[in-house]
């Protein structure tokens, strides 16, 4: 017998049936990939249950898999893609770039250019230093702010993700995880102010924290949080590390900016090369010089492809793009889903809602959002199985229904997803 999810009555054998139904070449592709990936997977989460489209090809707002199936992409790279898929103006940098070498081991023109513009752009950096991924960037910032206070610890918020390190990922240590073996963390819930007091001050070298948990499932952290942790943060002698590698999207200058709070040091990543592999870690010049050949002991920092011409061409191209016009694009396409899903949720009858801030989004189970990670910790079933039914539908959403709309959606696109959920969940 069929079996059905308990907050909305999704049946898991008819829509994984009707999905797979359109997608044999991907389920080939997987049966080939188990051959020789662990898991048929190359990474986390790129493969789906029961399985992944396979993509073929992507272009502005839509997605084509190996099938012939198109879809409307609602995660864009996991928030990186925020200009859409192959825009013109980043593929020309990135053609124009590779053509005149993809790697060299000199500095160039074009990275004070986009160190001036970062600095130019984002509240707290007065000076940057450029990485390939968010990951590096928190790392580097983590370093940088042990090395200049001299203390060990780091404060970070449950469900904080902060890359493939090993900081109390999700708030849990995963097999492996060395770091707290060199060096001690802390992870303190969303928004419980009172936590703040117990922290261990006198060796907490930097306070980390995504202004919208991403990961856990779009919670924005509460400007109020935020502002403690600031005043704190300089009262004790303790950094605040704004790790925006997700919420730069959130306006030019980042979550700092829209928020008006202003971190110590920042990550950025994602969007920054809108899919081309790029990070940077930047913040108060008198913190960054840790990292300045000058210095006795420097704070090492080193990476073979770091500032690399192609990358550093992508992102010189976005950044001009994404302007207060676009972000408001993005943002108003993130309302009018919220709007949206709300009506589904009052037309149907079905607890469904909606977390997270302008183009960052995260469905959930409930009939009103819920306000920290693992509020629904058993929404995982239904969440998947609404994304399977998108899928079928031609719209992608990761396995746990996570969105980050891009400037190439429109306001039809964002309807026709919220039609689609409303037909999921009422074939229920
Ligand atoms: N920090 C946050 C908030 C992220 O969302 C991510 C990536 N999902 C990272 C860091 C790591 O970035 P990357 O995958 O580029 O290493």
């Amino acid at each position: 017998m069929a079996e059905k999810t308990a907050a909305w009555g999704l049946d898991s054998v008819e829509i994984e049936d009707a999905f797979l139904a359109k997608c044999p070449a991907s389920l080939n592709l997987l049966d080939r990939a188990r051959r020789v990936m662990p898991g048929g997977d190359t990474r986390q989460q790129a493969v789906g249950r029961p399985a992944p489209v396979y993509v073929r090809r992507a272009d502005g707002a839509s997605v084509e898999d190996v099938d012939g199936n198109e879809y409307v992409d609602g995660t864009n790279g996991w928030s990186a893609v925020i200009l859409g898929h192959g825009h013109p103006a980043v593929t020309a940098a990135v053609a124009h770039a590779s053509a005149q070498g993809a790697l060299y081991t000199g500095m160039t023109e074009r990275v004070v250019e986009l160190a001036e513009a970062l600095v130019a752009r984002v509240p707290s950096v007065e000076t940057v230093r450029l990485t390939n991924t968010g990951t590096e960037a928190v790392l580097l910032a983590v370093r940088a702010a042990r090395a200049f206070t001299g203390r060990s610890t780091v404060v970070s918020l449950v469900g904080g993700y902060h890359g493939a390190i090993d900081l109390p990922e999700m708030g849990t240590f995963g097999p492996g995880a060395m770091y707290e073996i060199v060096a001690p963390t802390v992870a303190i819930p969303l928004d419980d102010l009172d936590r703040i007091d117990g922290l261990p001050w006198s060796d907490v070298a930097a306070v980390l924290v995504e202004p919208v948990l991403g990961a856990a499932g779009s919670f924005p952290v509460s400007p109020e949080m935020l502002r403690a942790l600031r005043s704190r943060t300089l009262q004790e002698g303790a950094l605040l590390i704004f790790d925006e590698v997700t919420t730069f999207r959130l306006s030019p200058g980042g979550a700092q900016e829209r928020l008006g709070v202003v971190p110590d040091l920042t990550a950025l990543g994602k969007v920054l090369g809108n899919g081309l592999a790029i990070g940077a870690v930047g913040g108060r010049a008198d913190v960054m010089d840790v990292f300045s050949p000058d210095r006795r002991p420097r704070v090492r920092h080193s990476g073979t492809f770091t500032a690399n011409p192609v990358s550093v061409g992508a992102a010189l191209a976005v950044l001009p793009l994404v302007d207060g016009t676009l972000v408001e694009h993005v943002d108003t396409l993130g309302e009018r889903f919220c709007h949206g899903v709300a009506d589904v949720a009052r037309r149907t009858g079905q607890p469904i809602t909606v977390t997270g801030l302008g183009s960052l989004r995260n469905l959930h189970v409930g009939t009103t959002p819920p306000k920290a990670p693992g509020a629904a910790a058993d929404e995982g079933e239904d969440l998947r199985l609404l994304s399977l039914g998108l899928a079928t539908r031609g719209h992608l959403v990761s396995e746990r229904c996570y969105l980050a709309f891009s400037s190439a959606m429109t306001e039809r696109h964002v309807d026709a997803l919220v039609a689609a959920i409303e037909d999921v969940l009422t074939c229920a």
